[in-house]
């Protein structure tokens, strides 16, 4: 499926699982697919919290493929830590951490609503804390691992679905249906 990029936070993580899941052999191609979501990641008002630096665009330019690679690999592992956790309780984790982050209140028009807050730092820093806020506040609660055996994709839960795709329910449906047909045959 693909997703329109409409810049919301939950097309953002959306996008974010195509990504670390997405195998593409053309790794020119997925750098430059790569960039364009990191740029929108760093580029977003995330719940409230945003993080305008052209230098961090500047900065996300001249990666390489293989920074790139490596991004993507440490995000695939926190998310499959979150989504192991909501999925069956537990997950390897691996801490994320941070040399330097700061915080400041921006003004605004409404007085009543919470003012949106400025983030500064290192651009691997702020990538990181813009994700944290992406997955906490943004339906991170719906991150899943898929139930089927041989599959390991994670999905963001949509309703009582427990599989990555109608591929994944079909072919445990029909195990199952098997299964249930050969315990009757007895
Ligand atoms: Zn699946």
């Amino acid at each position: 499926m693909v997703r329109k990029p409409d810049g919301t936070a939950s097309n953002l993580l959306g996008r974010l699982l195509d990504f670390v899941q997405t195998q593409l052999t053309d790794s020119a191609r997925r750098a430059k697919s790569a960039r364009t979501l990191v740029s929108g990641i760093l580029t977003s008002n995330i719940q409230g919290v945003i993080a305008k630096y052209p230098a961090h665009q500047r900065e996300v330019a001249t990666w390489s493929e293989t920074d790139f690679e490596r991004f993507r690999a440490d995000l695939e592992v926190f998310l499959r830590g979150l989504a192991g956790f909501q999925t069956r309780g537990g997950a390897i984790v691996q801490p994320i951490e941070f040399s330097h982050i700061s915080l400041y209140p921006m003004p605004q028009r409404q007085r009543s609503a919470l003012a949106p807050l400025l983030v500064e730092g290192a651009t691997r820093d702020v990538l990181w804390f813009q994700i944290v806020n992406l997955v906490r506040f943004a339906g991170g609660e719906r991150l899943r691992v898929c139930l089927a055996d041989d599959c390991d994709r994670m999905f963001v839960k949509v309703g009582k679905r427990e599989f990555c795709s109608d591929r994944c329910q079909g072919r445990v449906n029909s195990r199952r249906v098997r299964e249930r047909d050969r315990k009757e045959g007895r």
